[in-house]
């Protein structure tokens, strides 16, 4: 009897110490820590209590924090960071995407046609055929694409199929017929109606000539929406993007996409925490309801807004200060969204003052430029707002505006991985010295400039170590540069992982939340295949995720190959 007792108050004490004490529901051990935390750079281990971070350290000091009811996972000593934070995603699109005709990679007009005629025959009668991301650069091609190309694949359905860069794509002649397309067709404001000798149109629409067509696509079903945002995302887990900036694009419905992001929400789906940046056109319908920059949940929030000012580069519609070098009578378009600038000027103002952020897709010298004018009129109209400024893509910069960036607090949203892919012909296009401003990571830094890591998917892959392997060695797709294209404007590996996961989390006000490993902050991570400081940079393209980490919740397990559901973890 005596023994008996002595047994339960022994029980009792260690239920006592063990409630004195917290324990962590998950311990990563052995790990090669880079913590992005600039007072303690590296470490061994991390605790998780819920959805947080609560220690980072050795192994010892972590250890203190497990009990038998916390999951540990031996890192072996491969390399953990904080999560990708993609600054600039379409996040739809690139669900669509995985699911639609895929066309980047073809390296022939032959090739580029029987990846049409597969899709073609996948699909039902009359419904369109959609994606694409085609490169004629990639076929030599003597230009753009045409619809007489695509017509005897396509009988049965309208085919749409955009170029990889956003700015041009080609309608086959059913698609035209919809649209009511014809030779007499004017090019509207802001966009072209490629025609050929007779003026017939060839079926390339560039900019606000695509809208035409785009007008009478049926629009997304929630069911599609959906659909593609859960292949997203399982997508955004394997490649441990944890968190993704939802940028509009004409073609989509932000607020649709958002009611739909609520539904994955609650149904504990939604494993990439998102932020929303619907159009800026749109500001008051989220000022009205009094919606001010990252309002929402750790999983989901909006407040930004996206403009645009000007096309792209491949596009022939960044719009620059002098003329293309090899096209000596175009300078590039600004967008209807410019036009007039008063219209600009008005949304940022009212924008500014509610409170919104504002997020401007600006790739020319001029349009970029133009820009930052504006942000320094809304700056003065309002002073003490606290506001953090983005331009997205920041391409070709004029060499006085690097300064304004800074003094101005602008972020820099950029995508490295362009600069390897346009890296190939950028030069052939603005020449040398337009071209030693082009993706000039290092200036930006130099200058003191908050740079944000993405993609711009399905822009450009998804993948971040692609980027990183960018932004490192600048080494063009082609093989041409092996010691980095402008080698000067090259970034550290730290550099670049700091810019993919602070520099991302300050481009939407999350710095206190995100972006390091750091105790009290959400636990986001990324277990790596491989050490990407100490490897061989030209090898970083190979590194691959072996575990995502969301809120403490392993999402992505490379041995498990798939995604984990809320109910598994
Ligand atoms: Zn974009």
């Amino acid at each position: 009897m005596k023994f008996v007792l002595v047994l339960l108050s022994f029980a009792f004490v260690s239920n006592l110490l063990a409630q004195s004490k917290p324990t962590a529901d998950l311990i990563i051990a052995n790990a090669n820590v880079w913590t992005v935390d600039k007072a303690h750079p590296t470490a061994q281990a991390v605790a998780v209590l819920g959805d947080r971070i609560i220690a980072v350290g050795l192994n010892a000091d972590v250890e203190v924090l497990r009990s038998h009811d916390t999951k540990v996972i031996d890192a072996a000593g491969k390399l953990l960071l904080p999560g990708f934070n993609d600054a600039h995603v379409h996040f739809v699109g690139g669900g669509l995407q995985l699911d639609s005709v895929q066309l980047n990679d073809a390296t022939s007009t032959a090739e580029f046609v029987r990846r049409i005629g597969e899709q073609a025959k996948k699909t039902p009668k009359g419904e369109w055929i959609q994606g694409g991301d085609w490169d004629e650069t990639k076929w030599n091609s003597a230009g753009l694409p045409t619809r007489e190309l695509v017509d005897p694949v396509t009988p049965d359905n309208p085919a749409f199929l955009g170029r990889y860069d956003g700015h041009s794509a080609l309608a086959n002649s059913a698609a035209l017929r919809l649209a009511g397309i014809t030779s007499k067709t004017p090019d509207p404001p802001g966009g072209t109606i490629v025609r050929d000798a007779q003026g017939n149109p060839t079926g390339d629409l560039k900019d606000a000539a695509k809208d035409i067509v785009l007008r009478v696509i049926p629009p997304l079903s929630h069911d599609q929406r959906l659909r593609a945002m859960r292949r997203a995302l399982e997508y955004a887990a394997s490649l441990g993007v944890t968190s993704v900036q939802h940028m509009n694009d004409e073609e989509s419905d932000s607020f649709a996409d958002i009611g739909a992001y609520g539904e994955l929400l609650q149904s504990s789906e939604l494993t990439t925490r998102v932020y929303v940046a619907p159009a800026i056109s749109d500001w008051q319908n989220l000022a009205k309801i009094g919606i001010r920059h990252a309002f929402g949940s750790s999983f989901l929030r909006t407040g930004g807004l996206k403009g645009f000012a000007d096309g792209s580069l491949g596009s022939g519609t960044a719009y620059l200060f002098d003329p293309y070098g090899d096209e000596p009578r175009n300078s590039g378009l600004l967008r209807n969204q410019m036009q007039p600038l008063s219209q600009m000027r008005d949304w940022m103002m009212q924008a500014d003052a509610a409170g919104l952020q504002i997020c401007t897709h600006a790739i020319g010298d001029r349009a970029i430029s133009m820009i930052l004018d504006l942000y320094t009129e809304v700056a003065r109209a309002h002073p003490g707002i606290e506001r953090r400024f983005r331009i997205e893509h920041a391409q070709h910069m004029a060499a006085k505006d690097f300064a304004r960036f800074a003094q101005l607090g602008v972020i820099a949203s950029v995508q490295p991985y362009q600069a390897i892919d346009d890296g190939r012909w950028a030069e052939a296009r603005i020449g040398h010295d337009r071209a030693s401003r082009t993706y000039a990571f290092r200036t930006f830094l130099n200058h003191g400039v908050h740079l944000a890591f993405g993609t711009d998917w399905d822009v450009a892959p998804l993948n971040p170590i692609l980027t990183v392997y960018a932004a490192v060695t600048r080494a063009t797709l082609d093989g041409k540069n092996p010691n980095g294209w402008f080698p000067e404007q090259k970034l550290s590996v730290a550099e670049a992982v700091e810019a993919y996961t602070m520099g991302s989390a300050y481009a939407e006000f999350q710095e206190k939340d995100k972006g390091s490993i750091a105790p009290g902050k959400l636990a986001d991570m990324v277990l790596l295949s491989d050490d990407i400081f100490s490897i061989d940079p030209a090898k970083i393209r190979g590194v691959k995720v072996l575990k995502t980490i969301v809120g403490g919740r392993l999402v992505w397990d490379v041995d498990r190959k798939y995604k984990y559901s809320a109910a598994a973890n």
